[in-house]
C-alpha cells in the first residue's frame, strides 16, 4: 500500500490518546486498498491539551478526515465549524470530515449499531421496544440513532439514575416520537425485559468478566436480541447467558466495523466491499 502512495495521496487518520491499540488503521487501510483509492490512514496520538492545535493542523495540512476516539469525542466539538445531526444529538463526535477547510463533525457509532443489527439479524428499529444498559457516550449515540429510526419505546437502565434521566429528557425533547423511561441498576428488570425486542449493553461491564446486576435474560421473549458493545473479550458473561438460553446475540465487533464503514463513506463517498472491515477485525481479534 505504501508503495502506491503518490503526490496526490489523501491522508486520513484517527486521533486519540493513547491510540496505539486502535484497530481502525488496519480496517481503514484495507478499505482504501480494496477500493483502489490513493490514500493512507494513520494514527495520531494527541494529548487533550493539544487538541485545538491538532485540529488546526489537520485543516492546514489538508488531511481528508479523521476518526476521533477516547478521550476527545466531546472535547473536539468546540474546535469544529459544524456538527451533523448525528453528532449534535449524540453530543459527541467520532468522525470529522475536512470539507475544503471546513471541519464537520459526525457520529457514526449509533448508525453503526443499527447497520450491524440490520446485517446480522435483519432487525428494524421501527416501532421497536429497546432496553439500553448505560447512559454514557455510547448510549447517547445509540439512543439518538434508534429514535431517528422510529423506535417506539426506549428504557434506559443505568447505575446513575439522574444521568439517565437527563439523557432521557434531552432525547424526548429532540425526538418526541419515542417514549423514553429510566430505571436504576440492581432492581428486578424482568418486567422491562418482557416487552423488549432488543437489549443493548453500552457499558464497559463484561470487559473484566462482570455481570450486569438485575439483568435476567430469562425474562426476554425468545425472539429478542442481546447486543453487547463490548468486543474484548469476544464472549462476555451476558453473551454466554444469551448463548445458554438460545437467544440471538452479538458482540460489538460488527458495530466497530460498521461505524468505520460509515466514516469511510463520509470521507470518500464509497462503501468498502461488504464484510471487508469485519473480516479484518475478526482476523485481528482471533490472534
Ligand atoms: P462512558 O461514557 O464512560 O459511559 C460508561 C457507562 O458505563 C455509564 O453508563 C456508566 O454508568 C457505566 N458503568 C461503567 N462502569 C460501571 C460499573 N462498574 N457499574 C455499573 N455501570 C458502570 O463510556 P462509553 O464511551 O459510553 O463506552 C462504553 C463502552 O462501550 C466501552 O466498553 C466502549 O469500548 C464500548 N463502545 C463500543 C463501541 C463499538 O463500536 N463496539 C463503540 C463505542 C463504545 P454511570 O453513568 O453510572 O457512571
Amino acid at each position: 500500500m505504501i508503495s502506491s502512495l503518490s503526490g496526490s495521496s489523501r491522508v486520513f487518520g484517527i486521533m486519540g490518546h493513547p491510540v496505539r491499540h486502535s484497530l481502525s488503521p488496519a480496517m481503514q487501510n484495507a478499505a482504501l486498498q480494496a477500493c483502489g483509492l490513493d490514500g493512507v490512514y494513520v494514527p495520531f496520538d494527541v494529548r487533550p491539551e493539544r487538541l485545538g492545535e491538532a485540529v488546526a493542523g489537520l485543516r492546514a495540512l489538508g488531511v481528508g478526515g479523521v476518526n476521533v476516539t477516547i478521550p476527545h469525542k466531546t472535547g473536539i466539538v468546540q474546535y469544529l465549524d459544524e456538527l451533523d445531526e448525528s453528532a449534535e444529538a449524540a453530543g459527541a463526535v467520532n468522525t470529522v470530515k475536512n470539507d475544503n477547510g471546513r471541519m464537520v463533525g459526525y457520529n457514526t457509532d449509533g448508525d453503526g449499531l443499527l447497520r450491524s443489527l440490520a446485517e446480522d439479524f435483519a432487525f428494524s428499529p421501527k416501532n421497536s421496544s429497546v432496553v439500553i444498559i448505560g447512559a454514557g457516550g455510547a448510549a447517547c449515540g445509540a439512543i439518538a440513532a434508534l429514535c431517528r429510526a422510529g423506535a417506539r419505546r426506549i428504557e434506559i437502565v443505568n447505575r446513575s439514575v439522574d444521568k439517565a434521566a437527563s439523557l432521557a429528557a434531552a432525547m424526548e425533547e429532540r425526538y418526541p416520537g419515542t417514549v423514553l423511561a429510566v430505571t436504576g441498576f440492581g432492581t428486578g428488570l424482568a418486567p422491562i425485559l418482557q416487552g423488549a425486542g432488543l437489549v443493548v449493553n453500552t457499558t464497559s461491564l463484561g470487559m473484566k468478566d462482570e455481570t450486569i446486576a438485575g439483568l435476567e435474560p430469562e425474562a426476554l421473549h425468545h425472539e429478542a436480541i442481546i447486543y453487547d458493545m463490548v468486543y474484548a473479550p469476544p464472549v462476555t458473561p451476558l453473551l454466554l447467558e444469551a448463548q445458554r438460553l438460545g437467544l440471538r446475540h452479538a458482540n460489538g465487533l460488527g458495530m466497530l466495523a460498521a461505524q468505520g464503514e460509515l466514516a469511510f463513506r463520509i470521507w470518500t463517498g464509497m462503501l468498502p466491499p461488504r464484510g471487508l472491515m469485519g473480516r479484518v477485525l475478526a482476523g485481528i481479534s482471533a490472534q
